[in-house]
């Protein structure tokens, strides 16, 4: 398993500092592939639905997000697909240079294509909703108008983006209450457009998809959908060459993986995805893969570096369905790193704090003399001091301390109502620590 991380070594403690700095634990995980020992994998499809057919269509005229549905549901497969409410409020534009990443309009994205909008969202076209779920598919959040969320590299400078945290989470909130009031259908997961983290004044997505209560889906696999090549029959065969070579390598390496494609033009304006997925299918069925939405991979394995069904995998899991940020935000697990002070304040009151941190961010007002406004873990650490689950003296949290036994002991006492045997010892690591608190749970 070539993707199973260990994240401490032996110098347990200062490596796992090291970590620290750059992943923290999150609410809001960042899903590419998970850890598994089945042979299941993901697809997820951006920037549909789409009513347009396919481009070349071979497919008599049928919506290309109808054809792709067809396809999937022929091979026993279910995709999640990624839709946008509604392109067409993104006017006056112009068309940028074909080929480009300006293909589809200059200063906006317009899908499924430049003044084609109405062929394409979940609000112009509810019935390929309607045919995604019957067809058991996953519907995700792409946003509503697939404004990137915030300025980001050159190439994009001259793009309209969302001007705040504010107006990405309306926006997000707008498809959201699409999808729930024409089909009761709660979305749970998101991509944000264009892969853009930033948002203004020092925000990312991951602030944006916690106020959502959304899981972040990235992919670990590229469908090559979206890239032009010199002709179309070039494009088909970037599906699934690269697939088919990886797999003879490896058969077991799409195992746990989530692969991105289109559901829509690619900037070319082809569509080979039309064309290719059924070579991916039929790759992936050959090799015995069960190809399931994200949410049931989910389901199977949620995490990145430790198997769900392992001693740490069983515990975790059972703190992640009782609301614990158990993970980092690349969804590892890292079983061997030591926890420390801040880490456990945020593993128990991560979620309940998400808005207070933003509000904090703002203030610029910081709860301790040693952690900031923007301390990843400030607004759980005030929490946790606040409900008597954890001390400060002077002034102080000492987020990067490890967690002594009798910390660990006063923590329990109040969060769970049960209190660990005091041990012996001068730091405990997050596994150790799950697998503790899923005994005491079962007492
Ligand atoms: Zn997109």
């Amino acid at each position: 398993m070539p993707f199973v991380k260990k994240a401490a070594g032996p110098a347990g403690r200062d490596h796992g500092r090291k970590e620290k700095t750059a992943v923290q634990l999150s609410p809001v995980r960042r899903i590419d592939r998970v850890a598994v020992q089945e042979r299941i994998c993901a697809m997820t499809f951006d920037d549909g639905p789409c009513r347009l057919p396919a481009s070349p269509d071979h497919f008599r005229g049928r919506p290309l997000t109808q054809v792709l549905a067809e396809i999937l549901e022929r091979y026993g497969a279910r995709g999640t697909f990624n839709v946008v409410g509604d392109t067409s409020g993104g006017y006056p534009d112009k068309l940028g240079k074909p080929g480009s990443p300006f293909w589809n309009g200059a200063a906006c994205d317009h899908f499924p294509a430049f003044r084609q909008d109405d062929q394409g969202g979940a609000v112009h076209c509810p019935e390929l909703i309607s045919r995604l779920l019957a067809g058991g598919h996953e519907i995700a959040s792409h946003s509503y108008t697939h404004l990137m969320f915030g300025r980001t590299s050159l190439l994009y400078s001259s793009r309209k983006c969302q001007p705040s945290l504010e107006a990405v989470v309306a926006d997000l909130r707008r498809l959201h209450k699409t999808l729930e009031d024409g089909w009761g259908y709660p979305l749970r997961l998101s991509r944000p457009p264009r892969c853009v983290d930033v948002i203004k004044n020092g925000f990312t997505s991951y602030d944006a998809f916690a106020l959502m209560g959304y899981q972040y889906l990235a992919a670990s696999f590229d469908g090559a959908g979206c890239l032009p090549q010199s002709n179309y029959q070039a494009e088909v065969e970037a599906a699934w060459r690269p697939m088919e070579r990886l797999l003879l390598e490896d058969p077991d390496a799409f195992r746990g993986q989530i692969i991105t494609q289109q559901d829509g033009f690619n900037m070319a304006c082809r569509t080979p995805v039309a064309d290719g997925l059924e070579n991916q299918l039929r790759l992936l069925t050959d090799h015995g893969y069960k190809v399931v939405t994200v949410s049931e991979l989910l389901e199977r394995a949620p995490f990145r570096d430790v198997m769900a069904e392992s001693r740490e995998g069983r515990a975790a899991r059972r703190l992640l369905r009782l609301g614990w940020c158990v993970a980092f935000q690349d969804n590892t697990l890292r079983p061997d790193t030591v926890l420390t002070r801040g880490e456990l304040a945020m593993m128990a009151f991560g979620w309940e704090t998400v808005r207070r941190r933003i509000e904090m961010v703002r203030s610029g007002r910081a709860p301790f003399r040693d952690m900031g406004p923007r301390d990843p873990y400030a607004a759980a650490a005030a929490r946790a001091m606040e409900t008597g689950a954890m001390s400060a003296v002077n002034g102080r949290f000492r987020p990067e301390d490890p967690v002594s036994p009798a910390e660990a002991a006063q923590f329990c006492a109040v969060r769970l109502g049960r209190t660990p045997p005091l041990g012996t010892w001068d730091h405990i690591t997050h596994g150790e620590f799950f697998t503790l608190i899923a005994e005491l749970l079962e007492k």
